[in-house]
């Protein structure tokens, strides 16, 4: 990835975790809610992989691996089924994908035209 690439996915990265996604100048919905109790206390507040518990995810959040039914990464759907909780990487199933058979981050994308919805959302009672 070029270095203009990489600053931008790392901007956006951070806007993703702190809430706030932005793509072609439109601000989205927020996407991480935030740590899960147990991640905050573990990792003293700070966000980063391998360190918490996992990322609380928007269950309602399109576009982003964590909620994609391709993801291959842990995670699991609150008792409410309004959030995701995930914990790391995950592999990319989709043969559409241009990121398939590559691990991503839980906030990657966005991923127009090839997400689609985790069938287990659509589950919840
Ligand atoms: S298709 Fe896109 S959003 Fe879905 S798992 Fe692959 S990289 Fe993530």
């Amino acid at each position: 990835m070029s270095k203009g690439g990489n600053d931008r996915h790392l901007r956006e990265r951070r806007l993703f975790l702190t809430g706030a996604v932005v793509a072609g100048g439109a601000v989205l919905a927020p996407a991480i809610v935030g740590l899960s109790d147990a991640a905050a206390q573990h990792s003293g507040g700070s966000v980063g992989h391998a360190e918490a518990e996992g990322y609380v995810v928007d269950a309602a959040t399109a576009d982003y691996c964590a909620t994609c039914t391709f993801w291959g990464g842990g995670r699991r759907i609150s008792t409410d089924g309004r959030n995701v909780t995930t914990t790391g990487l995950g592999w990319c199933n989709n043969p559409a994908s241009p990121n398939y058979q590559k691990l991503t981050t839980p906030d990657h994308g966005p991923m127009t035209g090839v997400w689609r919805k985790w069938e287990a959302l659509n589950r919840r009672a």
